[in-house]
């Protein structure tokens, strides 16, 4: 009989992952020092020179069992890990150290590592100490073999199932890249930012899911069945194939909706609604064109200060932000200024997580504001890469008007610090605020006569209306996007827009779940940012939508106190 544990499903498009496990152990083996009498040390090198082959062969056959269409980066760090282990700095350094020493070869291969790290730590080069990760890898896979252990392995990610106590934004970038096919952490709720990036890079996840990191084991065939967000051990062959017609009927699917790749997505009485998508790596944009996206309505530029120990430079920045802008080929791209802090920390944030509530911190705009020579890098790159296309600049977590001026006046400061330089920009930069706290919802009017555009952050918006942190599973019911406080926030911001003649768009996860679709344009909206993969999806309903029948219903349906179940009454109202 197979074994279901429950968390909480998170997907977008493929909601089926089948794969054995891989535990995700982080940190560095540790060995405790060990002496060998004087008779045992060749026996000892020999034991040692042993690991090191036997790591060797190892990674050679995962290398082996790489499909063809794996991407060159996966291929790349085996490579470097394989290049690693022939450096005499680590596959013939500690042998000497047990013949000088008369150690354990674990204790001569700690020592060594621990200097190599000094080492790294100390160089200039940003990519070679970027290395120290490697480094980790290689020695804790000898270090592994030579304590017996198995340990979690970065090579053999490729279409596994990582399962985790939690995985930070930077881990789910990471594992992405080097082939993860599904996720499953025992914490974590949908709506924090690990779970909004699976969704985005196509990956079904399950979070929330207690106690899997203890029941499930490595190398075991699991289910992961994001629609109802359940992970299936123990299957039965007959529910693995159950889940594997699943999983194809869910891929046709996907390739019959990409059929609506080229069409508008326009309501059935003429309205046309701009399906614009969030990335969070200039990699996504080949997805978002795939799927047939109007533009980048969200572009978290933050995931460029992950898993690097360094802050990107102006010229990083800046090549990021072009290759996204000539990706897209004209069509718009909202470039979101940074947004660290909260569940998003890197390495070397200024102030790491030491507040006692990053929700409330010193998070996106607030942190650019006091570290402002890090805003002022990142805003020279987007004015430069704006000439290369219609580029929109977009500023996170604004509460207060005095944040949203001072900001104005860095970005107004960079610009003519350009200039100087000779950099002109020849096309205006429109400049909008992400409305996500109650405060600015509230005076929204005010930010909408200072800014180009406002981008409704729903995520965040929902958060902080209802005290309910998107990040912890054990609230994740009370996070509730229909809630009658947060859709009058969303009206209010509307209807600011409509006062002041600017353009109000979503870029929350709001927005791309279809099963909101009817109540925001019935609301108004004419422009909603998603993940790539919801594109099609939303844009079949909107397809399907009559918004002169719908709007006056829909009014009538807020306005009526005797409605229990809001969701019911606008599933029936959308599928009219
Ligand atoms: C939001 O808060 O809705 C949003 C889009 O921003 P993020 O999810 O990156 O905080
Ligand atoms: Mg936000």
């Amino acid at each position: 009989m197979s074994i279901a544990i429950q968390g909480i499903g998170v997907s977008s498009g493929i909601r089926t992952a089948i794969g054995k496990v891989l535990m995700l152990s982080r940190g560095s083996i540790q060995a405790e020092p060990g002496m060998i009498p004087a008779n045992r040390i060749e026996a000892e090198v020999e034991r040692f020179f042993h690991a090191v082959q036997l790591a060797a062969t190892q990674l050679t056959e995962i290398r082996k069992e790489i499909p063809a269409d794996t991407p060159a980066d996966i291929l790349e760090f085996i490579d470097t890990h394989l290049l690693m282990l022939q450096d005499k700095a680590i596959a013939e350094a500690p042998a000497q150290t047990i013949r000088d020493e008369g150690c354990s070869a674990e204790w001569a291969l700690q020592l060594r590592r621990d200097q190599l790290l000094r080492v790294f730590e100390d160089m200039e080069d940003a990519y070679l100490r970027t290395r120290k990760d490697d480094l980790e890898h290689v020695v804790n896979r000898i270090m592994g073999i030579l304590q017996g252990q198995k340990r979690n392995d970065p090579a053999e990610i490729v279409g596994h199932i990582i399962v985790s106590e939690d995985l930070t934004p930077a881990d789910t970038i990471m594992l992405h890249h080097r082939g993860a096919c599904g996720f499953i952490t025992d914490f974590g709720s949908p709506m924090s930012h690990t779970a909004i990036l699976a969704a985005s890079l196509g990956i079904p996840a399950i979070v929330g899911a207690h106690g899997a990191s203890s029941h499930l084991h490595s190398g075991e065939l699991v289910v992961v069945d994001a629609a109802n967000g359940t992970v299936l051990a123990d299957c039965e062959p007959r529910q693995i194939r159950f889940f594997e017609r699943r999983l194809h009927r869910e891929q046709e699917r996907r390739n019959a909706l990409q059929t609506l790749r080229d069409t508008p997505a326009i309501t059935r009485d003429g309205v046309h609604i701009e399906l614009q998508a969030n990335i969070e790596l200039p990699e996504d944009v080949k997805a978002v064109l795939e799927e047939g996206g109007d533009g980048i309505g969200l572009y978290r530029t933050e995931f460029l200060y992950m898993n690097r120990d360094q802050l990107p430079t102006e010229e990083e920045h800046y090549q990021a932000y072009v290759r996204v802008i000539q990706g897209m080929a004209g069509r718009p791209v909202t470039i979101r200024t940074l947004d660290l802090g909260a569940d998003k920390q890197c390495e070397h944030q200024p102030e790491p997580a030491a507040c006692i509530n990053p929700a409330l911190g010193l998070r996106a705009i607030r942190l650019c504001l006091k570290e402002t020579s890090i805003f002022r890098v990142q805003i020279r790159a987007i004015l430069r890469a704006a000439q290369h296309g219609p580029v929109r600049l977009m500023i996170p977590m604004l509460t207060n008007l005095w944040e949203a001026r001072q900001a104005r006046e860095i970005i107004e400061e960079e610009r003519q610090y350009l200039a100087q330089q000779n950099i002109v920009m020849n096309q205006p930069l429109p400049i909008g605020a992400m409305i996500e706290t109650p405060a600015a919802a509230l005076t929204a009017e005010s930010f909408a006569r200072m800014f180009d555009f406002l981008s409704i952050g729903t995520n965040d918006l929902i958060q902080y209306t209802l005290a309910v942190d998107r990040a912890d599973d054990s609230v994740n019911h009370l996070y509730d996007p229909l809630h009658p406080a947060v859709l009058a926030l969303i009206q209010k911001v509307l209807e600011a827009g409509r006062r002041s003649g600017k353009d109000v768009a979503m870029c929350g996860e709001m927005a791309g779940n279809p099963r909101y679709t009817a109540l925001l344009l019935g609301l108004g909206l004419k422009t909603l940012s998603m993940h790539p993969a919801s594109l099609p999806e939303v844009k079949q309903l909107i397809r399907r939508l009559d918004l002169r029948q719908l709007k006056p219903r829909l009014e009538k349906l807020l306005l009526d106190p005797a409605v229990e179940d809001f969701a019911q009454a606008m599933e029936e109202l959308a599928s009219d």
